[in-house]
């Protein structure tokens, strides 16, 4: 499992300033739940962890090694880019699953395409994800016949089928029916169990109170605290 340390991060729209020198650190195994009102900054942050977004000053190192960049302001090429990606998983509030593809071919796609294995293989490594998270009986559904958690589970599985030692989740349960949250959240849960370090920008306090080792605050672009999860379960 990785380790995440963030050092003194800066980030610009334009004049605007979304990140104003945010450290934090991440710590290998644990899982980490970013919180704050919308727009403090945390869908930002995130995706600075995996370079979705540059950031403009500060560092981000990813197991000691620097994110997105060859040295400070020397951005990192393409190539070195993804190879850096390919040890983080991310999913997002929208699914982003192909329609025209079964849930197995949408996790056995990224498989074949970005790591090189044959269908076979693919396929197989495809049915062990889709079995890790509960959908061993859906493998042949396209999204259309699958409910939103169903969904939420196959964007999952094909983030772990990629073996990744950190995974991000982006408000991974705002799109769902309430009563679909639940199942998506214990498979969390379950790669929480495993060790994975997990990075959750959220809005289940129930969640960050009862999963999270960490909660960290933002407000207005600043990480303002960082606490364990037991001060949300006491705040009024
Ligand atoms: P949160 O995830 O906490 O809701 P975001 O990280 O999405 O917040 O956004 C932080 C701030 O940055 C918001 O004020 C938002 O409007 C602004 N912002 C986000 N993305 C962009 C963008 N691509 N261009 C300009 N401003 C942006
Ligand atoms: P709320 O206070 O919003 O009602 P809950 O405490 O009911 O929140 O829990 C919301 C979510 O947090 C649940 O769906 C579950 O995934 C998780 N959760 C709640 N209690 C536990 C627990 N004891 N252990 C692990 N996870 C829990």
């Amino acid at each position: 499992a990785s380790s995440v340390e963030i050092r003194k991060v800066d980030k610009f729209y334009g004049p605007f300033q979304a990140l104003k020198a945010v450290d934090l650190s991440i710590p290998p195994g644990k899982v980490t739940c970013l919180i704050g009102p919308s727009g403090s900054g945390k869908s930002t942050l995130l995706r600075c962890i995996n370079f979705l977004e540059e950031y403009d000053s500060g560092e981000i190192r990813i197991d000691g090694k620097l994110i997105g960049y060859d040295a400070p302001g020397k951005k990192a090429p393409g190539r070195k880019l993804r190879e850096m990606r390919r040890s983080i998983g991310m999913v997002f509030q929208q699914f982003n699953l192909w329609p025209h593809m079964t849930a197995k071919e949408n996790v056995a796609e990224g498989l074949m395409r970005v790591r090189g294995m044959s269908k076979v293989e693919a396929g197989r490594r495809a049915a062990e994800a889709l079995t890790k998270v509960g959908l061993a009986d859906k493998m042949e559904n396209h999204p259309s016949r699958l409910s939103g958690g169903q969904q939420q589970r196959v964007a999952i599985a094909r983030a772990i089928a990629m073996e990744p030692n950190l995974m991000l989740f982006d408000e991974p349960t705002s799109a769902l029916d309430p009563e679909l949250v639940g199942e998506v959240l214990n498979v969390m849960k379950t790669l929480a169990a495993e060790g994975m370090t997990m990075v959750v920008v959220t809005h289940e306090m129930g969640f960050a109170a009862h999963v999270a080792d960490q909660v960290a605050f933002m407000e207005k672009g600043e990480l303002v605290g960082v606490d364990t999860p037991d001060k949300i379960l006491h705040q009024p």
